[in-house]
């Protein structure tokens, strides 16, 4: 196929697609996604060999979210009977944390709930992050408090945390749909603060809340425009007693071309299976790892992922390996615009620009969303007839109980 050659070669040299064929991608036909795959797949390679990042999430404070995300089980109003409880102490986040690390988490990634951080917040999490790196001095850490204020970034650099996470979440056209409480500008804003302070940014979307092709094209080259150095692609996860639990727009082959759009326009940077893998993917999660380079590992923030060996196993059985604490993520050219931009304290890109921003980040798959309900936009996808709520299990371990976490 033409289009797959054109983009195989053009992501081996690090280059971008044009819009028009990271659309193509997504109408591809299900004949045609095997081919899709070794496609995306030889371009990971390229850039990211066989090895597989791993992600570990701790929620340091969950639900009771005054913001009215409609894809997070945390938002203002949501029934959804998730794990409701205010900040962990530094020593219970460490100790989940630990859990992480210890089943082959590189990264930790410590959310809290919340439209942004107060500068009490900030000191929580400084202390929180000492107490994880003196157990590990070598994990990275990224702190998701939601909108940043002025100064709060530069904190967090000097605490010693390495990246920041902010998704953008849907196109700047969508956005208003999904959210009232805060707009899109403020969600680059903060990516843009977090960039400034020579903070690793990590910024992603989530698919299946309704949203066109051509919306999740947007998203994904806004991505690019803004520098992320990881995009995690989150799947809707419709949590009953949200405003989208009957939003199940995708299949596993759908999520795929999604994935693969997403390698293609970010040929060279880091890209996760992020919340709803299990959910969406189900079966076919192996193929995804020929195409992303990174996951979370075990459990997500308000959902329960797979059990975290079933992770590895999945790893190994399809022939990868997880990423060392010792081996880079990003290729060398990547790494050194990112390092750049931390000596130069300005927002350093890939392709230039610098921008975006948002609350926190529902990376983890706590989400929801309703494009589709609000703007009357078509659904990309003829829905799968059964709403599969049974896939959705509300996280009750780990983090904020008195129960081990599946790492
Ligand atoms: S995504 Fe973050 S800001 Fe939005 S409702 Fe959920 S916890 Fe609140």
């Amino acid at each position: 196929m033409d289009l797959l050659d054109t983009l195989t070669a053009k992501g081996l040299r690090g280059e971008v697609p044009t819009r028009e064929e990271a659309l193509a991608v997504l109408a591809t036909t299900d004949d045609e996604l095997l081919d899709v795959v070794a496609a995306a797949g030889k371009v990971r390679r390229r850039w990211f060999g066989r090895r597989v990042k791993l992600n570990y999430l701790v929620n340091l404070k969950s639900g009771l979210c005054p913001e009215d995300c409609s894809y997070c089980s945390q938002r203002l109003g949501s029934k959804a009977e998730i794990l409701k409880y205010t900040w962990l102490k530094p020593d219970q986040a460490a100790d989940a944390a630990r859990a992480g690390v210890a089943g082959g988490a590189k990264r930790v990634c410590l959310v809290a709930s919340g439209r942004g951080p107060t500068d009490r917040d900030i000191d929580r999490v400084t202390d929180t992050m000492a107490a994880i790196k003196e157990a590990d001095p070598a994990v990275e850490i990224c702190v998701c408090l939601g909108l940043l204020s002025d100064n709060q970034a530069e904190r967090l650099k000097a605490a010693g945390a390495d990246a920041y996470n902010h998704n953008l979440n849907t196109s700047e056209n969508t956005y208003g749909a999904i959210t009232k409480t805060h707009t899109y500008a403020d969600r680059v804003d903060t990516v843009q603060k977090a960039h400034g302070a020579g903070l690793s940014a990590c910024s992603g979307l989530i698919a299946g809340m309704g949203e066109t092709d051509e919306d999740l094209v947007d998203v994904v080259f806004a991505l690019r425009e803004l520098g992320s150095d990881s995009v995690p692609v989150n799947f809707l996860i419709p949590f009953e007693g949200t405003p989208l639990a009957k939003e199940w727009n995708l299949t596993p082959q759908r999520c795929l071309r999604i994935l693969a759009m997403v390698r293609f326009v970010n040929p060279d940077t880091e890209v996760r299976i992020a919340g709803g893998r299990e959910v969406h993917l189900r079966t076919m999660q192996p193929l995804g790892l020929h195409i992303a380079n990174s996951i979370f590992l075990g459990d997500y923030l308000t959902s329960e992922g797979q059990a975290g060996q079933a992770d590895l196993d999945m790893i190994k059985d399809a022939g990868f390996e997880v990423e060392g604490a010792g081996e880079a993520t990003l290729p060398r050219h990547r790494a050194d615009i990112a390092e750049a931009a931390q000596a130069g304290g300005g927002c350093g890109t890939a392709a230039s620009a610098c921008g975006s921003g948002g609350g926190c980040g529902p990376c983890g798959g706590h989400s929801h969303a309703p494009a589709q309900a609000a703007t009357d936009a078509p659904a990309a996808e003829e829905p799968e007839d059964e709403l599969r709520s049974d896939l959705v299990k509300v996280r009750r371990r780990g983090a904020g109980t008195e129960l081990a976490p599946n790492a």
